[in-house]
């Protein structure tokens, strides 16, 4: 994938991402403070929309990552082993930064 259309899909992820974050944070049930849930009958959906911002938020974040290593000519290299993250890999996660095997140990380390 050229850092054209890399830069394309990320800035559309991110758009996509941002408008999610802003209804997931305008939700009354998602900003609903926990002791008001707590005496509620819905706090298995304030806990499932927190849940949502929580990993909507960590995408943001990997897909600005992403963006700054398109920027900074690092883009498509994996950041702990500095090998080519494989093409079939960014094509299903632009924003991926890891190789699968480096991501794999991260994953298993936690
Ligand atoms: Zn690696």
């Amino acid at each position: 994938m050229d850092a054209t259309s890399a830069r394309q899909r990320l800035e559309k992820m991110l758009a996509d991402l941002d408008r999610s974050i802003g209804v997931l944070q305008g939700d009354p049930v998602a900003v609903r403070d926990r002791s008001a849930a707590d005496a509620g009958s819905d706090l298995s959906d304030a806990d499932r929309a927190q849940a949502m911002l929580t990993v909507a938020t960590a995408h943001r974040r990997a897909v600005l990552d992403a963006l700054k290593r398109l920027d900074e000519g690092s883009y498509g290299r994996c950041v702990d082993c500095a090998r080519p993250v494989p093409e079939g890999r960014l094509e299903a996660r632009p924003e991926a930064a890891r190789c699968v095997q480096c991501q794999g140990r991260r994953e298993r380390r936690r």
